[in-house]
């Protein structure tokens, strides 16, 4: 594994924090959400413990893992910290169990199989896990996800497991600088997830909890939240770039 980075010189994570935070707040005002209350989650991934753990104390409340080698080292810091810890990178099932041992959400369930063996590790662990539905809304085959006319019945079947909530749906957008077709990936998460919320509203299954949307990056983030991102995922305009993997 890559070394892990220690924090950029002169780097100053509340002013950092507080630019992003910045953007997002212009970001809502400007497509009629002002005061919407977009979270911000930072990505602390390639980034060591003590770069995380300042991070949190800034006021990043939320962080972001990809790579569950990482989590295993900086989990425990992560934690003590007192940082709501996500998994936003694929996880493979032989290691869902770094993921149940530190992490509040998983952002990245797109299989029965991963998430039946959560499920399971929940259970022994006799605790309970949020989990969001990824979908692959470019339909890109490198992505990750389920493809967009299956996420609402694995929503479902994810929902009816032992010991996970599905808490909403996270896509990773287009990587293009085309703004339509970027938003366009991003609507359609939103409508995957207004479905889940009214047919759960008409009782045809319990899915109430299934209102978040993790949409949108550094560079993008804005266009997510005019598509009604509820969660943003900003990893370099708060740590600065990250060093080549
Ligand atoms: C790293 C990462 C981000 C943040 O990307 P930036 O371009 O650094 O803001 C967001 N989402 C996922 C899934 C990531 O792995």
């Amino acid at each position: 594994m890559t070394p892990l980075s220690a924090a950029p010189d002169q780097w100053n994570p509340a002013a950092r924090l507080e630019e992003v935070k910045a953007r997002v707040h212009i970001a809502e005002a400007q497509c009629g959400r002002a005061g919407a209350g977009v979270q911000v989650l930072v990505a602390t991934k390639t980034w060591d413990a003590d770069a995380a753990a300042a991070v949190v104390a800034a006021g990043g409340a939320v962080v972001g893992e990809s790579r569950m080698q990482e989590l295993a080292e900086k989990g425990a810091a992560l934690r003590a910290a007192g940082a709501r810890v996500h998994v936003i990178g694929q996880l493979q099932r032989n290691k869902a169990g770094i993921a149940v041992e530190y992490a509040d959400c998983v952002q990245t369930v797109d299989s029965m199989r991963l998430a039946e063996r959560l499920s399971r590790l929940c259970l022994e662990a006799e605790r309970d896990l949020e989990v969001m539905i990824q979908v692959n809304v470019s339909g890109e085959e490198s992505k990750a996800g389920v493809a967009p006319e299956e996420a609402l019945a694995l929503a479902t079947q994810v929902q009816a497991l032992p010991g996970l909530t599905v808490t909403g749906f996270m896509t990773i957008g287009l990587n293009s600088d085309d703004e339509d077709a970027v938003r366009a990936g991003y609507r359609r998460l939103r409508d995957i997830r207004d479905a889940a919320l009214i047919r759960s509203e008409r009782g045809e299954f319990p899915l109430a909890d299934a209102w978040h949307l993790s949409m949108g990056m550094s560079r993008d983030l804005e266009w997510a939240i005019a598509e009604g991102a509820t969660m943003v995922r900003v990893g370099t305009a708060v740590m600065g770039d990250r060093a080549q993997t």
